[in-house]
């Protein structure tokens, strides 16, 4: 299907003086699967309750294909959930399970439901397991059920609010690649709520990042990463480093920021999506710790920052090193290196440090979110 499948259209929500949601909006095509993202508190599940139907909007609408369905009843809104809190049913058995959909809406032919109940439990690998109940089952087990209960009516609007919080690390990474591939084949519209912007980053084609009930930026992954619109995106999404700073001139796409007296940097613009600061403003400096080089004390050139070493470990596929800068001990940096030697420093080392400015994103002081 082509065009926008999910529109929010200015969706609120308050409860009393509570702004759960404000002024959301967002486009979502059909097949595309977006997370929304965000620290806890953020209006994640309240955004998720309204397409839902569990809660009404104070105010703006949802439309799912073409039609408008912020009135309309939760079971008449062709919509899938995998909700934490909307568990397996503990007396029915697997099968029975993912027939109660069915079932629900009105399908009555013994024999097609049998068959397409088969066909779920063949989709999350789960043939031999329908006379079983719940409790008899993992926890991933139980996740798998429960995706396939969802999956069971072919919904092309499938919701899920932190499906594998419950689950150890290895079968959350596991599962993650069960819900895309399912996904994937099915062509579902998926909106995925996570407190995980890992698994944000490695399941979505588009992530939006909320913050106080406020979306502050949605685009694909690589995007949100490699230009964040705020500090307190691009602290969100990965890890960040941040120096303050002030600005003392902003002219040509170069901006000149003073870290202490003796410390001024030349920092090239990050284009239009990174509003500049102006001269005489407090600002922020953030590096990604992939994009700081470091060389050994007296060969970094021109331009390096002087720093020494507090710790250097090796954590498997990188070493990250811990350094203070010499010129600002209040700022620790943390770096990655490629892990494809020994330790590369020790403690108490002194090294040069090359921010790329190319890498360097400059943010305002006057974020409403702080980072
Ligand atoms: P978490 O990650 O912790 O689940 P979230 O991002 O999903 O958080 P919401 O549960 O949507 O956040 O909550 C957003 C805000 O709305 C919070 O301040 C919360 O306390 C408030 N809120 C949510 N539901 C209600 C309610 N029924 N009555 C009053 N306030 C509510």
């Amino acid at each position: 299907m082509i065009g926008q499948y999910l529109s929010l259209v200015g969706l609120e929500k308050h409860f009393g003086s509570v702004r759960a949601v404000t002024s959301l909006s967002l486009e979502i095509s059909a097949g595309e699967f977006v997370s929304l993202v965000g620290p806890s508190g953020s209006g994640k599940t309240t955004a998720l309750n309204m397409i839902a139907g569990f809660e009404g909007p104070s105010a703006g609408k949802i439309v799912i294909g073409g039609r408008d369905v912020t009135h309309v009843a939760p079971n008449r809104r062709g919509i899938g959930m995998v909700f934490q809190k909307y568990a397996l049913f503990p007396h029915l058995t697997v099968h029975q399970n993912i027939a109660f959909p069915l079932r629900m809406r009105g399908r009555s032919n013994k024999t097609r439901i049998a068959t397409r109940v088969e066909e779920m439990l063949e989709l999350v690998q789960l043939s031999s397991y329908g006379e079983r109940y719940p409790q008899q089952l993992s926890g991933g087990q139980q996740q798998r059920v429960a995706l396939a209960r969802a999956l069971a009516f072919e919904p092309p609007v499938l919701l899920m609010d932190e499906p594998l919080g419950a689950l150890d690390k290895k079968l959350r990474e596991a599962m993650q690649f069960e819900i895309k591939r399912l996904q994937e084949r099915l062509g579902a519209t998926v909106v995925y709520v996570t407190h995980d912007q890992d698994e944000a980053l490695t399941m979505s084609d588009r992530v939006a990042v909320m913050a106080g009930g406020e979306l502050m930026q949605f685009g694909p992954p690589t995007e949100l990463y490699r230009h964040p619109n705020s500090a307190f995106v691009a602290d969100f999404i990965g890890r960040m480093n941040f120096i303050e700073g002030s600005c003392l001139e902003n002219a040509g796409g170069t901006a000149v920021v003073r870290l202490s007296d003796d410390t001024v940097l030349s920092i090239r613009s990050q284009g239009p999506r990174n509003v500049g600061p102006s001269a005489g403003q407090t600002v922020k400096l953030a590096i990604r710790p992939e994009r700081v080089r470091v060389a050994r004390c007296g060969e970094g050139g021109a331009g390096c920052l002087a720093a020494v070493v507090e710790t250097c470990v090796f954590v498997g596929s990188v070493h990250i090193v811990m350094v203070r800068l010499e010129s600002r001990p209040d700022v620790v940096l943390q770096i990655q290196l490629p892990a494809d030697g020994g330790l590369p420093f020790h403690e108490r080392d002194q090294v040069d440090l090359l921010l790329d400015d190319g890498a360097i994103h400059l943010f305002p002081e006057t974020e409403r979110h702080a980072a």
